[in-house]
């Protein structure tokens, strides 16, 4: 890092991911935006069909929206992550609909309530017994770096991608309540709790994005910046 300040922006607006994300890569010299930092409100429609995808979509339309901005918060590097839960019982689903999962079945626009997503997907394993209950989280990032004067193409071209996978199974019930999303229902493999129990000193050690963001940090602490490219804040 060269004592020097490098902000990265986390381009989303759930605090519950910018919390797990600090946890992993708080570093002397690392400034944390998110997206209540910016003026604007940039929601691009997640139109992919992959966690990657998705993630790639987040982290270009903030870059490019930065790099054009003549005060563009410093920001250096754009982070997003997409992410969700995948059960086999239901080939899957809800995947990349995570977040949205109760709505689609009314049409209605936008992320669902937490209650009604966990709700549906109670229903829907409804009778299914433990051993067919194994689900997984995923976790995908895409890093941008912000060059200014730079093409969204060029900007594509130098995006990072990093995965993380949490294997486990669902409750037939939910756990206390904590953490967010799909966290009552979900116990990662080797343990007996649900996240919303086990807690985020246990779920940033073991989760689908811990594991990313580690591969992440790994990237960049190897060469002061990923893959040597660097961020060019205004
Ligand atoms: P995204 O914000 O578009 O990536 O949607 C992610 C959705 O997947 C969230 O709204 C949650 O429903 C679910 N999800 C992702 N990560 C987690 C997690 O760590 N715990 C619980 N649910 C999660």
């Amino acid at each position: 890092m060269n004592g020097a300040v490098t902000t990265l922006f986390i381009a989303t607006g759930n605090a519950h991911k910018v919390e797990e994300i600090r946890a992993v890569l708080a570093a002397p010299g690392r400034v944390f935006l998110w997206q209540p930092d910016a003026q604007v409100r940039l929601e691009p429609e997640e139109t992919g069909a992959t966690f990657a995808e998705n993630a790639r979509i987040k982290a270009l339309t903030w870059a490019t929206y930065l790099a054009m901005e003549v005060c563009n918060l410093g920001v250096g590097w754009v982070l997003a992550d997409d992410s969700g839960l995948e059960v086999d019982a239901l080939g899957g689903a809800p995947g990349v609909h995570s977040a949205r999962f109760a709505a689609l079945d009314t049409g209605r626009r936008g992320n669902s309530p937490d209650a009604e997503n966990n709700g549906k997907l109670l229903r829907l394993l409804a009778g299914v017994p433990p051993e067919r209950r194994s689900a997984r989280f995923r976790c995908a990032l895409a890093l941008t770096p912000v060059l200014a004067g730079r093409s969204a193409g060029e900007m594509a071209a130098a995006t990072l991608d990093f995965d993380g996978v949490c294997e486990g199974r669902l409750l037939d019930r939910p756990g206390v309540s904590g953490g967010f999303g799909y966290d009552p229902l979900f116990v990662p493999v080797g343990w007996d709790r649900p996240f919303s129990v086990l807690g985020a000193e246990v779920k940033n050690r073991i989760s689908h994005r811990a594991r990313a963001l580690e591969a992440l940090r790994a990237g960049w602490e190897e060469g002061g910046g990923p893959a040597g490219v660097a961020g060019r804040p205004c």
